[in-house]
């Protein structure tokens, strides 16, 4: 009996999987987030996105389709809802997140997102650089935009130059939910060398301004730490993280360290659990050894 039943929970998965493999989760899945009447997460992979449906039409965020198609998420949509997709809201102008929204567009979604992200597309695409498929901007965000739309607040607000310059942290005031897209990773060490970031303590200082914000809950860009949400104790351990990797490596730089010993020796035991870290420390020690070293 027991085995019977095992075999029919194989089956179902493989039925909803399409794959032999359970080892393979399914590509994409969609949730509605407890608690909420009306905010889903969408997950591609290792990609996510939040939208929100209300009667007048759906918010959508970051098309996550780079190398991707976008119809699985334009789906999930439509499978919950038959209301129109009016807007698609940018996080910030990576390609892997942003681009591939062309679908989003042709169902008549107005894009937004922050000005300095489209200044970037401009610069990218007068430089041949630009991806074929990033839909530009129709609207563009300063400081602060809120969008209302079916009785749904939207924040859009910009909390300075961190992962990149033009990071949106998309803030749901009535649900105390943000969406914030890599530049707050959880139980993880900062991707790579920081790479677009032109001074790690703003980076610090764009942390405390997330901190400071009327929120409970934060739904991150990628499923980290088994895919739960943030907190904002998550948010105070990043500013720790960064600012004892800043003062080991100041050290380091102050004694001539920088580049290569510094890479070697600076250990950070109280985040060797960290996703990264084994592979990704050294990294982040190199950027912020330009930083200390070389003053930029
Ligand atoms: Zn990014």
């Amino acid at each position: 009996m027991k085995i019977m039943k095992r075999l029919i929970v194989l089956l179902a998965f493989i039925a909803a999987t399409g794959s032999a493999s359970a080892q393979t989760p399914p590509q994409t899945s969609t949730k509605k987030v407890d608690g909420t009447e009306n905010v889903y997460l969408f997950r591609y992979g290792g990609h996510q996105s939040i939208f929100i449906v209300t009667p007048q039409g759906v918010i959508a965020t970051d098309p996550i389709s780079y190398l991707r198609p976008a119809k699985p998420y334009i789906d999930a949509i439509k499978a919950v809802t038959d209301k129109p997709i009016k807007y698609v809201v940018y996080s910030h102008h990576h390609y892997d997140h942003i681009a591939g929204g062309k679908p989003f567009k042709d169902l008549g979604a107005t894009f937004i997102a922050h000005k300095r992200a489209k200044e970037r597309f401009l610069e990218l695409k007068k430089q041949n650089a630009l991806l074929p498929d990033v839909v530009m901007p129709d609207e563009v965000v300063d400081n602060k935009k809120t969008i209302t739309l079916g009785g749904t607040t939207l924040e859009l607000i910009y909390v300075g130059r961190n992962h990149s310059d033009n990071s949106l942290v998309m803030r749901l005031p009535k649900q105390k939910i943000v969406f914030v897209v890599d530049f707050a990773p959880i139980e993880s060490i900062q991707f790579r060398n920081i790479p677009d970031n032109l001074s790690p303590l703003e980076y610090i200082d764009s942390l405390k301004k997330l901190a400071a914000l009327d929120w409970e809950r934060m739904i991150p860009g990628h499923p980290y730490a088994g895919g739960r949400f943030g907190t904002k104790k998550d948010i105070q351990d990043d500013i720790a993280y960064l600012e004892d990797l800043s003062a080991e490596v100041k050290k380091a730089a102050d004694a001539g360290k920088c580049f290569d010993p510094a890479m070697k020796e600076i250990k950070l035991a109280k985040y060797e659990k960290w996703n990264n870290y084994e592979t990704g420390l050294g990294a982040n020690i190199e950027r912020f050894c330009y930083w200390w070293g070389r003053g930029y």
